[in-house]
């Protein structure tokens, strides 16, 4: 059956840069990875498991996320699976909304959503997503705690980004690019101070870092009861932006999050 056979996959975290994860999906013999912005440590890690690369997935075309494509290509001839909104130099299988890709030399059929809102053309990759262990791959769109910068799209096609990933079943992993969680968990305090379960993430997370573990993957489910950039309609929320001098009441909630992604630009 396919299932048992996709339940030997298995996600490596590797760090890379400051504070970016590379992932690496893998069976023991085949690897795929997601936004290898550093060449080296996915060339190491490969070494250290014994994993030959048969993929490179791309979510969008910052340097961070794609850096590292052409020393892979050097070792390994893989397909390289990219946004078809974007022009990244080195994609050969450009996917978008509705796309599917059946990833060479794994049990692994991912499915493609368009998130634009960090960059014009991003796009998510899910695994799974009536089964058992859903796995979300959105590189800088929904953060543990956070989401991306708008540098090229709005606030109304972020809303509807992190909407579409909303969606997804709770118990999706959530497997993003960047450990920002401690520091977006400090906005989140700010203007959701009174949220019980934003709390004892704040403790759980803070604990995970002071020993050096990574807190990601998230859930959906965590997200949404914890991401402000998931919950900028709660009261409490709009409340604290109105406090703040950031919203006037009776706003939309377009200009809610559209104040709330401000604040955190300048917190
Ligand atoms: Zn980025
Ligand atoms: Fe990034």
């Amino acid at each position: 059956m396919t299932i048992s056979s996709a339940q030997a996959l298995s996600v490596l975290t590797v760090p890379a840069f400051d504070d970016n994860y590379l992932w690496l999906i893998h069976d023991g013999i085949h690897a795929a990875v997601v936004d290898p912005g550093d060449a080296k440590p996915i060339l190491a890690a490969l070494r250290e498991h014994g994993l030959k690369l048969t993929a490179i997935l791309l979510t969008h075309h910052h340097a961070d996320h794609i850096g590292g494509v052409p020393e892979l290509l050097q070792h390994y001839p893989a397909p390289v699976f990219g946004p078809h909104n974007e022009t990244i130099a080195s994609v050969t299988r450009p996917v978008g909304e509705g796309s599917r890709v059946d990833v060479p030399g794994l049990d692994l059929r991912l499915s493609v959503l368009d998130v634009p809102g960090h960059t014009n053309g991003h796009i998510a990759y899910i695994r799974d997503v009536d089964g058992p262990e859903p796995w979300l791959f959105c590189g800088d769109t929904l953060f543990a705690g956070g989401c991306g910068r708008l540098f090229e799209g709005t606030p109304a096609q972020m809303i509807s980004s992190l909407g579409k990933l909303a969606a997804l079943p709770d118990a999706t992993k959530v497997y993003c690019a960047h450990e920002y969680t401690l520091s977006n968990l400090r906005f989140a305090r700010v203007v959701e101070p009174g949220n019980i379960a934003l709390r004892s993430r704040v403790e759980v997370e803070t604990g995970k870092r002071e020993h050096n573990i990574p807190t990601v993957p998230s859930t959906i489910g965590l997200e949404k009861a914890t991401n402000p950039f998931l919950r900028y309609r709660e009261p409490e929320i709009v409340q604290q932006l109105i406090n703040a001098d950031m919203l006037k009441p009776g706003e939309s909630s377009l200009a809610a999050f559209t104040a709330l992604r401000l604040w955190k630009n300048n917190f």
